[in-house]
C-alpha cells in the first residue's frame, strides 16, 4: 500500500490524491472542501457515478435501488451500516435506477436491489437481493479475494 490513492469527491467530482499514511476519514476535497468520506453512502447521478467508477483507486460498491422497491428500503440502513464500517477503504454509493434508466440498462440491471462492486474501473462482482450489513461486508471480502 505505497501507491497514492485517488479518491473522487462525491460532491464536485474532483479527483483528490491521498498521500500514504494520511487519515482519509478527516480528508477534505481540495476543490470544494466537502469531506471525502462521511461514513454514509452517497447518492449519485449517472454521470457522477461513472466518474467515481472510472477514477477511483479504491473499490467502489454501488447499491442500485428505487424508491418503490420494498427490499431496497429494507437494505438501505444495512448498506449504510456497512459503509460506516468499511469507509474509507472503499467507496459506498447509491444509484436510483428510476433516475438513471440508461445507465441501469447499460449495467444490465435486471432486479433491485443489486449491488455492483467495481475495482480499477471494472465490475468485479454483483449480487441481487437485500442483505444484512455483515453479509454485505462478507460478500465484498469474498468477491475481492477472487
Ligand atoms: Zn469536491
Amino acid at each position: 500500500m505505497t501507491q497514492p490513492n485517488h479518491v473522487v469527491c462525491t460532491a464536485c467530482g474532483a479527483i483528490n490524491r491521498l498521500s500514504t499514511g494520511q487519515d482519509a476519514t478527516s480528508g477534505k476535497c481540495g476543490k470544494c472542501g466537502t469531506a471525502l468520506f462521511t461514513g454514509e453512502p452517497a447518492d449519485m447521478s449517472a454521470t457522477k457515478l461513472e466518474r467515481q467508477i472510472a477514477k477511483s483507486d479504491i473499490p467502489v460498491l454501488v447499491d442500485v435501488w428505487a424508491p418503490w422497491c420494498g427490499p431496497c428500503r429494507v437494505m438501505s440502513p444495512q448498506f449504510a451500516a456497512a459503509a460506516a464500517k468499511a469507509e474509507p477503504a472503499m467507496r459506498f454509493l447509491k444509484l436510483n435506477s428510476d433516475e438513471a434508466p440508461e445507465l441501469s440498462t447499460r449495467l444490465a440491471i435486471r432486479g433491485i436491489p443489486t449491488m455492483l462492486l467495481f475495482e480499477g474501473g471494472k465490475e468485479v462482482a454483483r449480487v441481487s437481493g437485500a442483505m444484512s450489513s455483515s453479509d454485505i461486508l462478507k460478500w465484498v471480502e469474498g468477491a475481492r479475494g477472487k
